[in-house]
């Protein structure tokens, strides 16, 4: 996965601009603290401009949701991809559930938050994006050796026959 936490690149940074949640007294969810840990992708030359973030609970210190954000229009992600696959681009964007990562029962609930409270904070998002530019200056362009050859990308990738059959269904 080549999503890495931006602590381990910028520890003090991360501990001074990580956002937490306080949960006092909510129905869906269990009290506590939640640490919304960003995770930057970190394959030379990508451009993805996303963020994952683990849900961290203080409570259990346990990762009870994975949540994906990007905070560029879809048409930015559909191009990104190369395809006009209105669902897939709305899926990059989220926020969502990272589909295939565990999540809590309740995960929903903290989406819910981070969907509707979280990010409608414009300097918060606006953060974000100067983490994800710091984290990318240390990865800089494509590398000529790839430092870990089993990394699978994150980037859904065309068989060249489905290549062709985009090519097809354009001309
Ligand atoms: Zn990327």
């Amino acid at each position: 996965m080549p999503f890495v936490p931006f602590h381990d690149t910028f520890p003090d940074l991360a501990e001074r601009e990580t956002r937490t949640l306080t949960i006092l007294d909510d129905a869906k969810l269990p009290a506590g603290d939640y640490a919304l840990i960003e995770l930057y992708c970190d394959e030379p030359g990508c451009d993805c401009r996303r963020v994952f973030f683990w849900v961290l609970s203080s409570q259990t210190s346990e990762v009870v949701a994975i949540i994906a954000y990007g905070w560029e229009t879809p048409h930015f992600y559909a191009q990104w991809m190369g395809d006009n696959d209105p669902q897939m681009a709305r899926a990059l964007k989220g926020p969502i559930l990272n589909p295939g990562s565990p999540q809590a029962t309740f995960a929903p609930a903290l989406l819910d938050i981070v969907q509707n409270v979280v990010l409608q904070d414009e300097r918060y998002v606006a953060r974000l994006k100067t983490h994800y530019a710091m984290f990318r200056e240390t990865i800089g362009p494509k590398r000529k050796v790839q430092p870990r050859h089993q990394k699978k990308s994150h980037r859904p990738r065309l068989t060249n026959a489905q290549k062709r059959q985009r090519r097809r269904q354009r001309s």
